[in-house]
């Protein structure tokens, strides 16, 4: 579980999260959905430990880790630009985090090909990541992040580089293999469709305020202002 306890976060003087309260369920996948500025990275970034906040209380698996630093947080994160390293291999790609953590040759070999496997890139480990599709190195960023087996996923806007067709497919995808893995999982996206379509609750945030949290379905019946009606869309 994510526990967000009246969470305050400012840049200079712009109060960017406004008391974020929210609670994710161990295993909920679970969509972050607002415009552009409304601080759904930060808040991201927040959990993985990257931002500070100025008060307020971040829970993990029931464990207050405001002081942990990112590298002692269990805390995978998929960027949108994914960041995988050019000039390694998809291999040496995934198994990066694995080799930082001193981890045994043996077990570094058994868990990359593992973690290839499950995004259907076991073929692929010798090449680079530009002699790969778009959603292939977006599958390479999703193993990679998987390999430490975190205790939470974070994904900001893993898809918005694909085309909308290979969107719809690594959408399925992904949501697939959260659900196999079991993961506490926040994802991020301005796409109303991509939130509804996958989530088991969603939020909905506007300028660093969580305007509500809910099913997709009780967001789009019951939207408890304008702007959530209009950005769920029951009133496009
Ligand atoms: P997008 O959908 O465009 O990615 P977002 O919801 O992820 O938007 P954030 O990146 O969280 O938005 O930014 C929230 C607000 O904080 C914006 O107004 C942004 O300009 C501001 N901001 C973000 N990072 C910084 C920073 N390092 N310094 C100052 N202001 C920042
Ligand atoms: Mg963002």
């Amino acid at each position: 579980s994510v526990e967000c306890r009246n969470i305050r976060l400012s840049y200079g003087r712009t109060e960017v999260l406004k008391d974020i309260n929210l609670l994710i369920e161990p295993g909920e996948f679970f969509a972050l959905l607002g415009p552009s500025g409304s601080g759904k990275s930060t808040l991201l970034r927040l959990v993985a430990g990257f931002n500070q906040q100025n008060s307020g209380q971040l829970f993990v698996d029931g464990q207050d880790i405001g002081g942990v630093p990112p590298h002692k947080r269990n805390i995978g994160m998929v960027f949108q630009s994914y960041a995988l390293w050019p000039h390694m291999t998809v291999w040496d790609n995934v198994a990066f985090g694995l080799v930082e953590r001193k981890l045994r040759r043996a077990e570094i070999k058994a868990r990359v090909g593992a973690a290839l496997e499950l995004v259907g890139l076991s073929q692929y480990g010798k090449r680079r990541p530009n002699e790969l599709s778009g959603g292939q190195q977006q599958r390479v960023a999703l193993a990679r992040t998987i390999v430490i087996e975190p205790q939470v996923l974070l994904l900001d806007e893993p898809l918005s580089n694909l085309d909308k067709n290979l969107r719809v497919q690594m959408r399925q995808e992904l949501l697939a293999l959260q659900r196999r893995l079991g993961i506490t999982t926040i994802f991020v996206t301005h796409d109303q469709e991509e939130a509804m379509t996958t989530a088991d609750r969603m939020a909905v945030m506007d300028q660093g305020v969580i305007q509500q949290v809910g099913s997709p379905s009780n967001l789009f019946d019951f939207p408890c202002n304008r702007f959530v009606a209009n950005f769920v869309g029951t009133m496009n």
